[in-house]
């Protein structure tokens, strides 16, 4: 059985997809006629349609990633319904190729120079050893904790950032749910170090883990990781089997207890936002509401997506306010403010029902209805023009703009304790 799973995974390593020919096409919405035109695309599961950005309204652009052999169908279509659009990406596969020859060279640099470039995009081992290399380097502040682990036996790691004391609130943040968000994972490395070297010189900083604890999982989704850096690129699931279906994998940010199964999540195993068997079914996700249950003080959970440029707070599956709306509109809206401070990135706020569309069993939902008030999920960069595919350059950017967002957030929660 073993050697079976092994030469599978083998085989999954040596047929890694690709994408030559495929583009991404940027609709700009005017009418709600041509968003029900585009649910009916997204309903047409011959043309193999990845809808990076969804159809919403006509205030929100839609990005169908779509293959070489749908090309033409999907532009008559368009065309035929006046609908207008441009090409976002010309070739998916030389958008791919340049982020592997890029990250190829960069591990070279690293391996010559031994260091570690935040500036650049890393395989699952490289951000477990730097973890390892950041909790040596910061023993009294940093600890590794292995909190379970993944549906294919990789640990999830959670870095804890801790002066003392027992169980003192706490704030969570976690990247990478989505695997192919990749900017979301590389933002959490960044991070990570910053609250490490920034502890003792930056001095809100230390007032906070002075009293408080940051927890900070960057794989929050490690097999789908692993599997976008070795088999496909555009993976965004868990990798866990469905059974009776050839499809694998759950959407880990459709899978918690909040709405669960309601609008916004499809009960297709092949589907990109398939929710899963039942609740907290995804072993990735159990593990977060385990350990979020077992801790018990947490006063702030923030999870980290891309893309969009969108600071969101519950709820998702509804569209009606959640009892805290006005508090974290404000949080959010000043957090946002921060964040632009820097590069002039704006964001936009609200509810992730009211801003972007109506998904159920979302994780800052569940933290939010268990408890955990200032409940928030950031989309990072970009607004559309590389999508997930966003250049390792902007990795430095985008992390440092959000830290001031996340910082200003974590400064709130420690100035309002409940
Ligand atoms: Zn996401």
């Amino acid at each position: 059985m073993k050697a079976l799973v092994f030469f599978a995974l083998l085989a999954t390593a040596l047929c890694e997809k690709v994408f030559n020919g495929d583009q991404v096409l940027r609709v700009n919405v005017e009418t709600e006629e041509q968003i029900q035109l585009l649910h009916v695309l997204e309903q047409e599961a011959n043309w193999d349609l990845d809808f990076w950005l969804h159809p919403v309204n006509a205030e929100f652009p839609v990005d169908i990633h779509v293959p070489y052999h749908s090309l033409k169908a999907v532009k008559d279509y368009l065309s035929a319904h006046d609908i207008s659009y441009s090409v976002m990406i010309s070739d998916l596969q030389d958008l791919l190729d340049e982020e592997k020859m890029e990250m190829e060279k960069n591990n070279m640099k690293e391996r010559i120079s031994r260091s570690f470039n935040y500036g650049a995009y890393h395989p699952l081992e490289t951000i477990y050893s730097w973890m390892d290399d950041l909790v040596a380097a910061h023993p009294v502040l940093v600890t590794k904790e292995q909190m379970g682990i993944s549906y294919e036996g990789r640990p999830m790691y959670v870095l804890k950032f801790s002066t003392g004391g027992d169980k003192r609130p706490a704030i969570w943040v976690d990247s990478g749910i989505h695997s192919r968000e990749w900017v979301s994972q590389a933002t959490g490395v960044w991070t990570a170090n910053k609250i490490a070297t920034d502890y003792g010189t930056d001095a809100s900083l230390t007032s906070l883990l002075n009293t408080m604890d940051i927890y900070l999982l960057i794989l929050a989704n490690p097999d789908g990781y692993v599997h976008s850096h070795t088999s496909d690129r555009m993976w965004r699931k868990t990798r866990s089997q469905n059974p009776g279906s050839i499809c694998r994998g759950v959407d880990p940010n459709r899978n918690w207890d909040a709405g669960f199964g309601g609008p916004g999540a499809s009960t297709n195993p092949c589907s990109d936002s398939y929710h899963g068997p039942a609740p907290h079914s995804e072993i990735e996700v159990k593990n977060v509401v385990n350990l979020v249950k077992n801790h018990g003080n947490f006063k702030a959970f923030i999870s980290i997506h891309a893309y969009s440029q969108l600071l969101m707070y519950p709820y998702g599956y509804t569209c009606k306010d959640a009892y805290h709306a006005a508090e974290l509109d404000s949080v959010a809206r000043t957090a946002a403010q921060k964040l632009s401070s820097l590069h002039g990135t704006t964001y936009k706020v609200g509810s992730i029902c009211k801003i972007i569309y109506q998904a159920s069993g979302g994780s800052i939902d569940w933290t939010y209805n268990v408890g955990i008030k200032y409940s928030f999920a950031f989309e990072l960069r970009d607004t559309g023009r590389y999508g997930f595919i966003l250049p390792a350059n902007q990795i430095i950017p985008t992390a440092s703009e959000t830290w001031l967002a996340l910082k200003n957030i974590m400064e709130y929660v420690r100035d309002h304790p409940y």
